[in-house]
């Protein structure tokens, strides 16, 4: 218990603390369980064709395919919609790696572009630069669950018969005009990861796409790229499938995910309002087009931030500290991506999931709103 004169007593807040919503779940989960045993069915069973379905109708699109996790989601659909003859996948370097690891083990080489400085996310111009003929992919990360208007983007892509697969693990739910994150482009993904919005308890993934031939595709290459039963049509396939168990559990809780996602934005606003003529900026996370995911505060002076923030009792952390062209397994030398590696020294994030009591909320803004 930390004892504060000028307020309540709060625990310390932790950045997620995911036993609350499982105890908040525990009879749905259970129940979920037992749904899946009764169907004695536990690998592409019914309860992975119904949230199949359900996902579908929620996004308004008109295949979703379940995977084993959102890494091989981007893998599967990168390697679904690469157009024949080209090899090369474009993506911002700053959202965590995972689509750098998606397109290496497709096979595939990279560029990465650079992003714009407050949205963090990739542009037509930027991704103009770095053009190739042998770019047939770009991968648009919508991070920390904001969906940008990327008509520009998907514009240049048509003119040059560019692929685009849209990365909606931090931004499932997000839409713009009632069009969805992961429904503008050929493919969109998203992860089951239990931090994410609609979170699983365990790893699971999908792809999502209005394509007849790429969920054709997309559902070989889930199974060792079978057409039928042990027959290899396919090249490229792998074994990644949604686990029932799972599946039923999202079932359950895909009705909340608004509902989820708003009490998120909710929390960034009141930190935004807490922070308005402070130094350093709590990026906005407002209207349906922002899924809340993280409260990410873009500070020159982060270390001493994040160090005053954890003696108060409030736990951060960093989304993401290391550039994908920087890291050291990978290293692309000579690029130079100028705004990624300002974001990558400057951000971090606050506590925010849903479950975070009205005490906990009201104690990191107020702690905020006395920073230096
Ligand atoms: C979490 C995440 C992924 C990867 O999901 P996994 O299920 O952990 O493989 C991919 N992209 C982004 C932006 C993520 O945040």
């Amino acid at each position: 218990m930390l004892h504060r004169k000028d307020g309540p007593l709060v625990n310390k807040v932790p950045l997620n603390d995911l036993s609350r919503a499982i105890s908040r779940d525990s009879e749905s989960v259970l129940a979920a369980v037992s749904s899946v045993l009764e169907t004695g069915h536990v690998i592409l069973g019914p309860n992975v064709s119904k949230f199949e379905v359900e996902l579908s109708e929620f996004l308004d699109v008109n295949y979703v395919i379940g995977v084993a996790s959102g890494t091989d989601a981007l893998e599967l659909a990168i390697k679904a919609v690469m157009p024949e003859g080209k090899d090369t996948v474009i993506t911002a370097p700053n959202a965590g790696g995972y689509t750098s690891i998606a397109a290496k083990r497709a096979g595939f080489s990279l560029i990465y572009a650079d992003v714009d400085s407050i949205t963090m996310c990739i542009t037509a111009e930027e991704v103009k630069k770095v053009l190739s003929p042998e770019v047939g992919v770009v991968v648009i990360t919508h991070l920390y669950g904001l969906l940008t208007d990327f008509s520009d983007l998907i514009a240049l892509c048509k003119q040059h018969d560019i692929k685009i697969v849209e990365d909606t693990a931090q931004a499932i739910g997000a839409h713009r005009n009632g069009v969805y994150a992961g429904t503008f482009g050929d493919a969109g993904t998203t992860s089951f990861y239990p931090t994410k919005n609609l979170g699983a308890l365990g790893d699971g993934g999908a792809v999502f796409t209005n394509s007849p031939e790429t969920a054709e595709k997309i559902k070989q290459l889930r199974q060792y790229g079978w057409s039928t039963k042990y027959k290899v049509d396919i090249p490229g396939g792998v074994n990644s499938r949604l686990d029932d168990m799972q599946a039923a559990i999202l079932s359950r809780r895909l009705p909340s995910l608004q509902a989820w996602n708003e009490r998120r934005r909710k929390i960034i606003s009141h930190y935004r309002e807490q922070t308005v003529h402070k130094k350093f900026l709590v990026l906005p996370a407002e209207g349906p087009w922002h899924s809340g995911h993280l409260a990410v505060v873009l500070a020159s002076n982060r270390e001493s931030l994040m160090e005053k923030l954890s003696s108060e009792g409030i736990q951060t952390d960093i989304h993401f500290p290391i550039s994908d062209h920087l890291q050291p397994a990978w290293s692309a030398s000579g690029v130079s991506l100028p705004n990624a590696e300002k974001a990558a020294k400057e951000v971090f994030s606050l506590p925010c999931f849903p479950e975070m009591t009205d005490t906990e909320i009201e104690y990191v803004g107020r702690t905020l709103s006395n920073l230096f």
